[in-house]
This record gives structure tokens, sequence and C-alpha cells, in this order.
């Protein structure tokens, strides 16, 4: 059975104290009001994860992700960060292949390859982002676009790594711009994304396989996509900054 995941990616949000209080505030609502199981995720800056991680010990509910990951494991690379030094924090997740990494951080398949290759490498479990933007869609090509990007990033995987992977389905025309994907659009995706993972690693993989949506999800929308066949879950960026809105969200299921 695939797991039902409800992911809050922050972004470049909330200074420490802030950061902190959002996540206890998140930790204190999902031990409240969280019945179902729904794995909750929370992806801070990278300068937050030792807090909120150490924040978080006691608490099994609710799972601290990185926001991108190296693609080196060790030595003169100024600035960045380990998938083993994130998984020493420990960090249990990171989010790899975010359209804002690829557009604004050059960021191609090849290199989320790597950076796929390493997280698994290192135990921390890969939130892999695709989606295509708004000229592909109205060229109607959208589905071999994403295709395209799981082929090139994920298909070099064994079985039992690409298990490991939850994919996050965002249609770069929907992040951030309060224009969400319409039912029928997100089902007619999803089901895509399951059938091309089942040509290359069987049915069974791929009716296992957590594949979210992400794209302005908020309380009011949440319900409606949720309950759609092939989507197990969200990626959310703005709404997650709220505690309420991201705990409505967590409850839509
Ligand atoms: C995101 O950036 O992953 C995202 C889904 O953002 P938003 O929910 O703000 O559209």
């Amino acid at each position: 059975m695939r797991k039902k995941i409800v992911a809050g990616n922050w972004k470049m949000n909330k200074d420490l104290a802030e950061g902190l209080k959002l996540a206890s505030e998140i930790v204190n609502m999902v031990k409240d009001e969280v019945t179902k199981d729904v794995t909750v995720i929370i992806t801070p800056p990278f300068i937050h994860l030792t807090s909120v991680s150490r924040l978080l010990a006691e608490n099994n509910q609710v799972l601290v992700a990185a926001q991108n990951c190296s693609e080196k494991e060790s030595g003169a690379f100024t600035g960045e960060v380990s998938a083993a030094m994130l998984r020493s924090i420990p960090v249990q997740a990171v989010i790899l292949g975010h359209s804002e990494r690829r557009q604004y951080f050059g960021e191609g398949d090849e290199l989320l390859a790597k950076k796929v290759d390493m997280a698994l490498g290192s135990d921390l479990m890969p939130i892999f982002c695709c989606g295509e933007p708004l000229e592909i869609r109205e060229k109607e090509t959208h589905a071999a676009y994403v295709s395209r990007q799981l082929k090139a990033s994920l298909f070099h995987l064994s079985e039992d790594e690409f298990a490991k992977v939850v994919i996050a389905y965002e249609p770069i025309w929907a992040i951030g711009t309060g224009k969400t994907a319409s039912p029928e659009q997100a089902q007619q995706m999803h089901l895509h994304i399951r059938n091309v993972i089942a040509d290359q690693y069987g049915k069974e993989v791929a009716s296992n396989t957590t594949i979210l949506y992400g794209g302005s999800c908020n309380p009011h929308n949440a319900q409606e996509l949720f309950a759609l066949d092939d989507v197990d879950g969200g990626l959310i960026g703005g709404a997650s900054l709220k505690s309420r809105d991201f705990l409505d969200i967590i409850k839509s299921f």
C-alpha cells in the first residue's frame, strides 16, 4: 500500500525563531487533530534543520526534510550541503528537482539523477518534483515532457531503489500562482505518471508509488484533489507557512 503524505515546503522563509514557532505549532496540532494515517513532512531552510529536528526528536508523526542536497559526496564545494550531512542531523527526506531549483539554479535532468543517487545512498527519501511549464501545457505535450523528466533522472534506479522515491507532480503554471490544476488535469497526469512507472518497473511498483500533487493547494481545494484515485497527498508551498492552513490541508484526507 502506498503512503499518504502531506509535505510543506517552506522555501526561503522564516527566521529561526519563526521557524521553531511554526514547527512546534504544527507538531502540537498534528498530535491533537490528526487521527488518520498520514505522514506529515516539514521542509525548513537548511540552517534551521538541526534545531527543528531536535524539537521533533520525540515525535514520530512529523518528519523533517531538506529542500535540496549536493550531488557531491564531500570536499571542496563551498556552500554545498551533502546528503550524508543531512542524514546525520538526522533529516529523513529531501526535495529534489523543484522547479525553482531547475529554473533559477540551472538544475537539469543529469544533475538531478546524481542528487537522487546521493540521497538514496545516505538513506534519505527523495521527493522528486516534475511538472511542465505553461507553454508545454498549451502545446499539449505535457505528458511526454513529464515522462522525459522521470526517465532521465529516475529510471536508472533499480526496482528496490525506485521504491524509496516519492514523486511530486507540480505543474509550474500552478506554483505560487493561485491557479490550481483542475481535478481532471491532476488525475490525468497522475495516472499517466503511474503508467510510465508501470512500463518501467511493473504494475506493483507503480501502484505502491506515492505521487503528490503540488501547485496552489490550499484548505479549500485539497479535499477534492486528495480524493482523486491517483493523488496520494500534496507538496504544499505558501499554505504550509500557516499552521492552521497546513493542518486543514492534512485533515482533508
Ligand atoms: C511548491 O513550491 O512546491 C508549491 C506547491 O508552492 P505553492 O503551494 O505555493 O503553489
